[in-house]
C-alpha cells in the first residue's frame, strides 16, 4: 500500500514572516491529516527557518532544485550536501519551470536526480507535456522520454524510493487541471514503463499529480488508482487550502 504524499511547492514566494505563519498553520492541522505524508518546498534561503519551525512535527521538507555538482566554482548553485545540513528529505528535480525557463535538459535532470539519490535525498522527478504536445498526441512519447533519461542513468531500482510527479505543463498555474481520467491514464502509463523493467518496484513508486490541484478537485484526482498524492503549487501557499487537499487524500 502506497502512502499518499501531498507536497507543497512554494516556488519563489514568501518572506520570513509569511513563511512562519504558513508553517504554523500547517503544523496546527497536520495531526488531522496524519494518514497522508506532508512535505513543503520553500525557497532554499528559508531552509533554516523551516527546519527550526518544523522540528518535532511529522512534516518533511526539501528544496525545489539542486546542483548536479558536488561542490566548487558553480556560482549561485546549491549542492546536495548543503541540503543535508538542513535535513532535507526530498528535492524536486526537473520541474517544468526549470526545464522551460532555465533550459534544463533531460540529461541534466537525470544527473540532478543521481546527485540527490547518491546522498540519500529522495528526488521528486517532474515530468509532463506541453499543451502543444498533448494536442499533437505525443504525451506518452514526451513523458516516456523524460523518464527514460533517468532510467538509463540510474536503473529502475532507485524508483522504489523515489517519487515521480506527473505535471502537465498546460495545467500548472493555469487553473485548468487535467481531468482525473486524463491524469490516471498518464500515471498508469508511467507505472507500466517501470513495471516493464521491474513490477515490484513499479508497485512501490509513488506517482503524484500536479497542475492546479485544489481542495475542490483533489478528492476525485486522489481517488484514482495510480495517483498517489499531489505536488501543489498555488494552493500550497495557504495552510487551510493545503491541508484541505491532504484531507481529501485521507
Ligand atoms: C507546480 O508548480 O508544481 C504546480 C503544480 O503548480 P499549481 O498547483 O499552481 O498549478
Amino acid at each position: 500500500m502506497r502512502r499518499k504524499l501531498v507536497a507543497g511547492n512554494w516556488k519563489m514566494n514568501g518572506s520570513a514572516d509569511s513563511i512562519r505563519k504558513l508553517l504554523q498553520g500547517i503544523r496546527d492541522g497536520a495531526a488531522e491529516v496524519a494518514a497522508v505524508e506532508l512535505a513543503v518546498f520553500p525557497p532554499a534561503v528559508y531552509l533554516g527557518l523551516v527546519e527550526q519551525q518544523l522540528s518535532g512535527a511529522a512534516i518533511a521538507w526539501g528544496t525545489q532544485n539542486l546542483s548536479e555538482q558536488a561542490s566548487g566554482a558553480y556560482t549561485g548553485e546549491i549542492a546536495g550536501s548543503m541540503l543535508l545540513d538542513f535535513h532535507c528529505a526530498y528535492v524536486i528535480v526537473g520541474h517544468s519551470e526549470r526545464r522551460t525557463l532555465y533550459g534544463e535538459t533531460d540529461d541534466l535532470v537525470a544527473r540532478k536526480f543521481a546527485a540527490a539519490r547518491k546522498l540519500g535525498i529522495k528526488p521528486i522527478l517532474c515530468v509532463g507535456e506541453t499543451l502543444d504536445e498533448r494536442e499533437q498526441g505525443v504525451t506518452e512519447a514526451v513523458v516516456g522520454r523524460q523518464l527514460k533519461a533517468v532510467l538509463d542513468l540510474e536503473g529502475v531500482g532507485v524508483f522504489s524510493d523515489a517519487v515521480i510527479a506527473y505535471e502537465p505543463v498546460w495545467a500548472i498555474g493555469t487553473g485548468r487541471n487535467a481531468t482525473p481520467q486524463q491524469a490516471q491514464d498518464v500515471h498508469a502509463f508511467i507505472r507500466a514503463q517501470l513495471a516493464a523493467l521491474d513490477p515490484s518496484v513499479a508497485g512501490q513508486t509513488r506517482v503524484l499529480y500536479g497542475g492546479s490541484m485544489k481542495a475542490s478537485n483533489a478528492g476525485e484526482l486522489l481517488s484514482m488508482p495510480d495517483i498517489d498524492g499531489g505536488l501543489v503549487g498555488g494552493a500550497s501557499l495557504d495552510a487551510k487550502d493545503f491541508l484541505a487537499i491532504a484531507k481529501a487524500g485521507c
